[in-house]
């Protein structure tokens, strides 16, 4: 298509066009001569011979029937003109080959010119219309003049067509391009489509490179330019800095472009420049020849399309870094951890483990300390994380509190990642001293899928934070095994309890002044088959974790009320049952009522029944809690803090809460025989005097242990030195 822009017809002087350098095909006008008088030939070629059309030379091929015209046309798509005999082998095979050319062969930017020897013979003028016939004309009409005229006004219209089709085609690829371009949401795909379609617009092998300013490198201080698409030989420079290619000529080319943000054409290679205020890229290609005014006009138009385009996957690129990234510490979040434990599956390097890292006691610090706190610690512990082990290992937030590692075992033994929490952390007001816990799982025992593997860390973490000998876990298929054993624990936990097999026992409270029995406390025995008991300690967890506490907590207060009903018909004066109460079923709204009900139902009066609550669960919702409490009390209901001094309660929340007694834990009362062991045991009893209460030791085994709690001024005492928890009949003996 390459012309210049003269558009004036000369004719050439005597020389011969042969003896100038030698012609291309894509040089000159191909003219196709369909006649079967050989003289026609050679005076067409002598009147032709010297014409040159748009600064073209015509080069003249000849046939001399329609069948040899059809044959020939059949591997040629250049011709520009045919000019052709209508009578030849039968009356009308000049009109039947024209028909084959555009109707069979589709052929429509051929220009067609019909000669007839034969005056008075015309064709329809439906005929000239429907094949697209340039001119007809008798054979005594084209002298030398009109012929030259013909010819030159043919291949001008021909011209036209090619260069009209030749932009329609561009302009479809350009749509089509741009399509595809936009569903590329990587910059690296995007690049490389860019250069496909640019060279595949140009009719082109794709051989080039898109270059971008951009960060890659996260050490650098600015953005440098980054190869970011490549196709063919430059395939393997995709993602260098520019600067660092071997080809300097490739790379001064592209700075140039990018500096005066214009095009470059050289006579073989293009740089196009690509970009608005905010992006800019150059496109550099190798083309081996000029391009041609018309395509460099399609590349324009290209261009400003995939500008849009670009900002797109820019956009995309933004998208994908918030959906990924924890937006606090700007580390990997949890749904890119995921992916990446998935991808690592398969890995042939070293063995890998996966670290999930907890702090612990995060929730105290934030609710303490205030939420803007909170975060400084987060970020100061992600980067002390990344500092440590960022180089070798992706560091990631899987959760609030939660960090994830994952990298080579080597790297990440539990003791290196502990020992960054051995100095303390500090934030604008605070310095915190923390400790954390570890969940690990080596990759190749946790399984092949992303979130599998995760909650399999998961497990060891949990299980981690139940020990707390030692601040890790590795995780162990056993592990999971524990956990199926719960639930079926839960499953037979259900069944027995609805044949009615759970049994409720007595362990009595005495005063220590009168050690007379004042008060027996209800406790769950959950019997087997083969005649042991599974302790409390270990189901009721399994039944508060699964709701089933709730009807099991009613059952026994319902059994304990008649209870008390039938020791008041015996003739027990001033015997009280205490029955624990775990967090579920505070939260019930239908607690305090199911409660009234069963006093009610019993008809029991003022301080028969005493509700045992843990110091965990009055710190859980204190507002909740004291609006329940006061409620009970006013039942007529005595109210005991259990397993006191394990919790956290603050001593103002203390004093607001309707209580009536104080049950000092058992882990106070086994070391006070030593030195120095009874101070807790000693606080907590002035603590509850100075507030009022009733104290009462827990687990008093020894005489010893019973008389440093009278010493102290401690009121009642509970325990094996005394009596151990029983069932009913061994119960009524002790009472008799
Ligand atoms: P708790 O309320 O602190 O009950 C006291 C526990 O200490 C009982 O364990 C009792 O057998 C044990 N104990 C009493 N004296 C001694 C002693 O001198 N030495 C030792 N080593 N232990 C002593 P048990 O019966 O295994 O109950 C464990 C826990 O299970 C209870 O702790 C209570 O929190 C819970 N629990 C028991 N029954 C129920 C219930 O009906 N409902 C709810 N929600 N929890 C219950
Ligand atoms: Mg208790
Ligand atoms: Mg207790």
């Amino acid at each position: 298509m390459a012309h210049n822009n003269n558009d004036d017809i000369v004719f050439k002087p005597e020389s011969p066009v042969q003896k100038k350098a030698p012609l291309r095909p894509e040089d000159s006008w191909h003219i196709l001569i369909v006649d079967d008088d050989k003289e026609v030939h050679e005076v067409t070629r002598l009147a032709l011979s010297r014409l040159t059309v748009l600064g073209r030379p015509l080069e003249l091929h000849h046939t001399s029937s329609a069948a040899e015209c059809l044959q020939f046309l059949e591997d040629r798509d250049n011709i520009a003109v045919i000019l052709i005999d209508v009578v030849m082998e039968t009356e009308d095979a000049g009109l039947s080959a024209v028909r084959y050319i555009r109707n069979t062969m589709a052929r429509d930017e051929v220009r067609i010119i019909l000669r007839t020897g034969q005056p008075g013979y015309a064709p329809e003028e439906n005929v000239v219309q429907d094949y697209d016939i340039n001119d007809y004309k008798t054979k005594s009409e084209l002298t030398h003049s009109t012929l030259t005229t013909v010819m030159i006004s043919s291949i001008r219209s021909y011209q036209q067509i090619r260069t009209i089709n030749q932009n329609r085609k561009g302009l479809q690829k350009i749509i089509n391009a741009g399509a595809s371009l936009m569903e590329q949401h990587s910059l690296e795909e995007f690049s490389d489509g860019v250069i496909t379609q640019i060279s595949s617009l140009l009719g082109l092998r794709a051989e080039g490179l898109l270059c971008a300013q951009a960060r890659l490198d996260e050490d650098a201080e600015q953005d440098d330019i980054y190869i970011m698409g490549a196709a063919g030989s430059y395939a393997p420079l995709i993602r260098h800095q520019l600067s660092r290619i071997d080809d300097t000529h490739i790379s001064s080319l592209i700075n140039t472009c990018l500096q005066q943000k214009q095009h470059l054409y050289t006579d073989a290679e293009t740089v196009l420049y690509l970009g608005n205020e905010q992006h800019t890229a150059a496109v550099y290609l190798q083309t081996r020849c000029p391009i041609s005014e018309t395509d460099k006009a399609l590349l324009q138009v290209f261009l400003s399309n995939i500008t849009i385009g670009y900002e797109n996957v820019k956009l995309f690129q933004e998208l994908r870094v918030t959906a990924y990234t924890d937006p606090l510490t700007r580390l990997a979040n949890r749904i890119e951890f995921t992916r990446l434990l998935q991808g690592r599956v398969d890995s042939e390097e070293a063995r890998q483990v996966a670290v999930l890292v907890d702090i612990d006691h995060f929730s105290d610090i934030n609710d303490g300390l205030g939420q803007e706190t909170g975060n400084e610690l987060l970020i100061a512990v992600a980067s002390r994380l990344k500092m440590a082990f960022g180089d070798n290992c992706v560091v990631a937030r899987v959760d609030a509190d939660v960090f994830g590692i994952v990298g080579e075992e080597f790297n990440l033994s539990p003791q290196s990642i502990l020992a960054i929490f051995e100095s303390p952390f500090s934030t604008r007001d605070q310095v915190l001293s923390i400790n954390a816990t570890l969940g690990i799982g080596r990759l190749h025992e946790l399984g092949d899928h992303g979130l599998t593997m995760l909650k399999r860390v998961y497990i060891a973490l949990n299980s981690a934070k139940k020990e707390n000998t030692r601040h890790f876990e590795y995780y162990s298929p056993e592990m999971e095994e524990a956990k199926e054993q719960r639930l079926q624990m839960i499953r037979q936990l259900r069944i027995d309890f609805a044949l009615q097999k759970l049994r409720i026992w007595y362990q009595p409270q005495y005063d220590l002044k009168t050690r007379r029995i004042v008060c027996l406390e209800a406790l769950l025995r959950w019997p087997q088959a083969d005649g042991s008991f599974i302790p409390p300690g270990v189901f009721i967890p399994i039944a508060e974790y699964s709701g089933l506490i709730i009807s099991i907590g009613a059952w026994v207060l319902e059994n304990v009320c008649a209870q008390i009903a039938m020791f008041k018909a015996a003739g027990f004066k001033d015997l009280r049952i205490a029955v624990n109460v775990s967090m579920p079923q505070f939260r019930s709204p239908l607690f305090v009522p199911h409660v009234a009900s069963a006093l009610k139902r019993h008809n029991i009066a003022n301080g028969e029944l005493e509700l045992e609550i843990t110091e965990s669960v009055m710190m859980d919702d204190p507002e909740a809690l004291i609006q329940c409490l006061t409620k009970l009390k006013a039942l007529g209901i005595r109210i005991s803090i259990d397993d006191f001094g394990t919790g956290y309660s603050s001593l103002n929340y203390l004093r607001r809460l309707p209580l009536d007694k104080m049950k000092v834990d058992r882990s106070f009362i086994r070391d006070i025989g030593k030195p120095g062991g009874a101070v807790i045991a000693e606080t907590i009893v002035h603590l509850g005097r100075q507030l009022g209460l009733v104290t009462i030791a827990e687990g008093i085994e020894t005489a010893e242990q019973e008389q440093i709690m009278t010493d102290m001024g401690c009121v009642e005492a509970q325990g094996y030195y005394f009596a151990k928890p029983m069932p009913l009949e061994e119960l009524a003996e002790l009472l008799k």
